[in-house]
């Protein structure tokens, strides 16, 4: 039987507390993985489409991360390992950028990757059984008699153990604005950056990213423009709706539009190290601050690393190398 001295409570479910909880794991600790949210995935959302009045209830849509790129070796064996398990799909390498009033191009860059069945269902498929996972449990106080890792933002970090240094690097909010249309009248196109635009930065294709073809864009409305509308994101959604049909010459309006607020999107830059831990060991930060982010890549290489840095110091070992 396990002692105390052998388990861990990860916080978070996004992708580094997964990936964090799967490394303990797999090590023998005993691993609670408990989140807020009614399901786990965190930034890497998808939500299901309801009460639209269009074809497309029932189809989730990705609200929070885009996609995700994979540099490293261990991670773009992981992201080898999800796409043969037909997890993931490799998106697009290209990209078209466009201006206030329209398209002036394509960009290529590296692959991007996207999920057929949303973002989410790569953090819900990769749990490791041996994990027990609580979810819709909002953490509040942290149990004293374990190690911890708060793989989350450290702004949400800091609220559960205010020793945990403050960077003073600012999150970015976002506000998420989907729309989903009866049919598609755009051009062709996967995903847009929109530069010098007050109102967007950035176009998502959902139906091209999901591969099923849907009508429905996700618009990334700018931070600043965000940051007055986190209250309320509701009021955004005009002047974005206009945003989105501006810059690709849409003239049909949405048939159903919703906002999601993410006060912390991301952090404007990041660590280099690849987690926080406290001398004594006790708490451990993970996440898209640390290893180089703010990219599901970045988190997830910052989970794993807390997770063998935790576990190497349970057995008495100095962390592995990979
Ligand atoms: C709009 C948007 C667009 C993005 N686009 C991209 C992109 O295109 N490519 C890319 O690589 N990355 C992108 N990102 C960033 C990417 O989503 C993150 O880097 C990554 O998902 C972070 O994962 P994480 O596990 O570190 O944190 P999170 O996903 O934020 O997970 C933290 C978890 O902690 C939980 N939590 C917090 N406090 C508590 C508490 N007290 N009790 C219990 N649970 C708690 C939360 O519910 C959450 O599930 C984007 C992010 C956003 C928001």
């Amino acid at each position: 039987m396990m002692s105390n001295a052998r388990r861990v409570t990860v916080v978070g479910g996004g992708i580094s507390g997964a990936a964090c909880a799967n490394v303990l794991a797999a090590a023998g600790v005993q691993v609670t993985l408990r989140d807020r949210g009614r399901r786990l995935g965190g930034r890497m959302a998808s939500r299901m489409l309801r009460d639209t009045g269009t074809a497309h209830d029932g189809r989730p849509v990705d609200i929070g991360a885009s996609y995700f790129t994979a540099r490293e070796p261990e991670f773009v064996a992981q992201v080898d390992q999800w796409t043969a398990a037909g997890v993931v799909r490799p998106w697009t390498d290209s990209f078209h950028v466009a201006g206030p009033e329209g398209i002036e191009g394509v960009r290529s860059g590296p692959m991007r990757f996207a999920a057929p069945r949303g973002l989410r269902s790569v953090v819900e498929s990769m749990i490791d059984a041996r994990v027990e996972v609580r979810s819709g449990d909002d953490v509040t106080e942290l149990p004293s008699d374990e190690p911890v890792a708060l793989c989350m933002p450290v702004p949400q970090a800091r609220r559960l153990d205010d020793r945990i240094p403050d960077s003073s690097i600012t999150w970015e909010p976002v506000i998420a604005v989907t729309c989903v249309f009866d049919e598609r009248s755009w051009p062709d196109i996967d995903g847009v950056f929109v530069n010098d635009d007050l109102v967007l930065t950035w176009i998502a294709d959902d139906g091209r990213r999901r591969g099923d073809d849907a009508p429905v864009l996700v618009a990334h409305v700018h931070p600043v423009l965000s940051a007055g509308h986190l209250q309320d994101p509701a009021a955004v959604v005009p002047q974005a709706v206009a945003a989105v049909r501006r810059v690709l010459g849409v003239v049909d309006y949405p048939a159903w539009v919703d906002a999601h607020r993410w006060t912390f999107a991301k952090p404007l830059t990041a660590h280099p190290e690849p987690y926080w831990l406290s001398p004594d060991g006790r708490v451990g930060v993970a996440g898209d601050l640390w290893a180089g982010g703010p990219r599901v890549e970045a988190a997830w290489l910052s989970g794993d690393a807390l997770g063998r840095a935790l576990a190497s110091r349970m057995s008495g070992a100095q962390p592995s190398g990979r």
